[in-house]
């Protein structure tokens, strides 16, 4: 095993298999309704980045329908984790945010919830509510979307954001010290180059940070980085530098970082470039990054005879 996956660090921990239902509780974002800003992160087009979960459906119809299906489908499962993805998972209220967060929990299969965010959207008392379920609930998890730690690119793909509310909803976060973190980086964004991204990889390292899900870029339809893709702006990575690029990136995280995801795909109605980041080439992708961490081994063993 090259690196920790999230499902295997699941099975371990539990005994078995646990099923992510991804939720979309009617949440909208503070970078598209005007709050922060408005048109989104350029790269952005929610619809696309889970299609089973854009739906009018109340929280309780999609937990329920969702455990049914996998439940039939998988008879070994042991337990669900809520996962709240859809746009900005803690952006309303915090009285909404009970009423939702209460209904995922009030099931006793389900172990515990990601909540996918911004890292400007973590008020303190969001916090403290996120925190409260950890006494009843062994795995809860905020995943913050940073996709880069340099603030010029964050600029450029219209985060609203920069890197010191990143550093900052990290430390508050981590004086509850029950709630995981999970962040979310994107290799090949544009005008970056290798040692740019390796400096993410670096920023995480030196903060209390539980897990990773890193995507390479990946171009979908509907978004501001459509138009920059067609006029030329946006060069796309191919497979193999992206395998090259995520196993240096792993490389500088610690050993036990909890990896939830190693590659990322659209829809393949919905992606415009590079193709090889539909589902159809899910594996192909894992496969590439495979071979090169077994390339690397085999590299490291030559020159440790050699020495
Ligand atoms: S990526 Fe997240 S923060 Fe950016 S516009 Fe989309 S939902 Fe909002």
């Amino acid at each position: 095993m090259y690196y920790r996956k999230f499902n295997d660090y699941l099975k371990e921990k539990y005994g078995g298999r646990i099923q992510k239902i991804a939720i979309d509780a009617g949440f909208t974002c503070p970078n598209r309704d005007g709050s922060k800003a408005s048109g989104g992160c350029t790269f952005c087009n929610n619809e696309s980045f889970s299609p089973y979960a854009m739906t009018k459906q109340t929280v309780k119809d999609q937990i329920e329908k969702s455990m049914e299906f996998y439940k039939n489908k998988f008879k070994n499962t042991k337990g669900f984790l809520a996962y709240f993805q859809a746009f900005t998972n803690t952006y309303a209220p915090v009285e909404k945010l009970r009423e939702v967060y209460d209904q995922a929990m009030s099931y006793p299969e389900i172990i515990g919830m990601s909540i996918g965010t911004r890292p400007d959207c973590v008020p303190e008392e969001v916090l403290d509510l996120i925190a409260s379920y950890t006494i009843e609930k062994p795995e809860i998890w905020i995943e913050y979307g940073l996709q880069t730690a340099h603030y010029k690119t964050l600029k450029k793909i219209n985060r609203a954001h920069g890197v010191s509310e990143f550093v900052d909803a990290v430390l508050r976060t981590k004086k509850r010290s029950s709630i995981k973190i999970c962040v979310h980086v994107i290799l090949g964004l544009p005008e970056e180059d290798y040692d740019d991204m390796m400096e993410t990889a670096k920023l995480i390292t030196a903060l209390p940070i539980d897990g990773v899900k890193i995507h390479p870029l990946h171009i979908v339809k509907h978004t501001a980085m459509e138009k920059q893709y067609h006029i030329g702006e946006i060069k796309e990575l191919d497979m193999k530098e992206y395998a090259k690029l995520a196993v240096d990136f792993l490389s500088y995280l610690p050993k036990d970082i909890i990896v939830h995801r190693i590659t990322g795909e659209a829809a393949e109605d919905e992606l415009v470039a590079p193709y090889w980041c539909s589902p159809k080439h899910k594996m192909e992708v894992l496969k590439a990054i495979e071979e090169e961490f077994q390339k690397r081994e085999r590299l490291e063993k030559l020159s440790l005879r050699v020495v």
